[in-house]
């Protein structure tokens, strides 16, 4: 009997669809190889959300996330909603599915594939054998304390709880465990008092549950420095919410290429939400030639983290690596032919078709 996993779709905004659609027919592709079955449903969240029931995360649309095992979402947003004033935003769908799932934990790998090193405007061998995991903390501090807004004075206030902290540092020091045994844990302790609360707890804590796992502490402004100068030593790194926003913006710029780069968001439990972490990208959207591989970059993190399907997640980043050894490019990715290779530039559907094409059974 094949196992069955519940998928829940949200599309979304924008080239969100187009990129789903191509990686439901991958996981389709896949599923027999692997004696899988998926049972995708799709919803509503975003903008579309809005424009059809007002909401944009629908009350459906909630309970079906918390019914599945995982949730594949494309991307929200657009000019149509763009308006900061408006009382609705697309974006709120994201931020409630968040704290409406408790996903503490936001994971974004970024890898340098060599075959597109020069995508990067950091030189080649500063990038050499980069593979790195930052672990954001996604429910708390800075960005959710309190906060006050008038015209002459406002604040905004960095509370971290203990607990808060500890859980998100286990997700970070078992992915370690995983990975390379490294863990970098960044706040600006120097000066924050929530900062020094983060400090003190990872320490405890990785000495308690997790001497395995080398630990270091660095501040967040060197952080950026050692990041741009040597991004190779980091294995994983973990951080607050706003450090941590900053921090994976920069990390996401190693890799050069908005259309690589995926993550998850998890809680506890298995169940997670997976997602390019690249927008709607309106200014192409329809034309059939979005990348598809950061959202199925995404379903392999699914397969990996929510269902633990080690040997389907790999079989389906070994088939986007192969593409990529055999020159297939999409248009984002048109100017990082290397010298020696040949290149084929192809729309959204065709490099589905290409990775569904290399897809090997284990
Ligand atoms: P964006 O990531 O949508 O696009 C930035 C640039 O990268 C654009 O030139 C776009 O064409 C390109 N790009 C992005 N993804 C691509 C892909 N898969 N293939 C090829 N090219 C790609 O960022 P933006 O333009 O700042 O935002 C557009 C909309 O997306 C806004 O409404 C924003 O709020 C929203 N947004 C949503 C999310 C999300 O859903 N998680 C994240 C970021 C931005």
């Amino acid at each position: 009997m094949p196992k069955t996993y519940h998928i829940v779709l949200l599309p979304g905004d924008g080239i969100g669809p187009e990129v789903v659609a191509e990686t439901r027919k991958t996981l389709d592709a896949l599923a027999p190889l692997f004696d899988l079955t998926f049972d995708f449903s799709e919803h509503l969240i975003g903008g579309i959300a809005i424009d059809e029931t007002g909401s944009p995360l629908p009350d459906t649309t909630l309970e079906a996330c918390r019914q599945a095992d995982a949730i594949l979402l494309g991307a929200v947003g657009g000019p149509k909603w763009s308006d900061p004033t408006a009382s609705v935003r697309p974006e709120q769908g994201l931020l409630a599915i968040r704290k409406g799932l408790g996903l503490y934990a936001n994971l974004r790998p970024v890898k340098i594939f060599p075959q597109l090193i020069t995508a990067s405007t950091l030189r080649p061998d500063v990038l050499q054998g980069v593979d790195l995991l930052v672990v954001r903390e996604l429910t708390g501090g800075i960005y959710f304390g309190p906060r006050q807004e008038g015209s002459e004075e406002a604040y905004d206030t960095m509370l971290y709880t203990r607990p808060e902290v500890e859980r998100v540092v286990r997700v970070a020091a078992r992915a370690a465990q995983k990975r390379r045994g490294k863990l970098t844990s960044v706040d600006k302790a120097n000066v924050l008092a929530s900062s020094r609360l983060w400090r003190q707890t990872v320490t405890r804590l990785m000495a308690e549950e997790f001497p395995d796992v080398v630990l270091e502490h660095v501040l967040v402004d060197a952080m950026t420095m050692h990041l741009i100068r040597r991004p190779g030593d980091f294995d994983v790194i973990v951080s607050g919410n706003m450090f941590g926003d900053i921090i994976t913006d920069e990390a996401a710029m190693l890799a050069g290429s908005m259309g690589m780069l995926p993550s998850a968001s998890l809680g506890d439990g298995s169940r997670g939400l997976y997602e390019p972490i690249h927008g709607s990208a309106p200014d192409i959207a329809g034309q059939g030639i979005a990348n598809p591989l950061a959202t199925i970059l995404s379903a392999a993190m699914m397969l990996r983290h929510s269902l633990g399907e080690e040997a389907a997640a790999r079989a389906l980043e070994a088939a986007v690596e192969r593409a990529l050894d055999a020159g297939y490019r999409t248009p984002d990715l048109a100017h990082t032919a290397q010298p020696d290779q040949s290149v084929e530039i192809v729309g959204t559907k065709a490099m589905g078709e290409i990775v569904r094409g290399y897809l090997t059974p284990p």
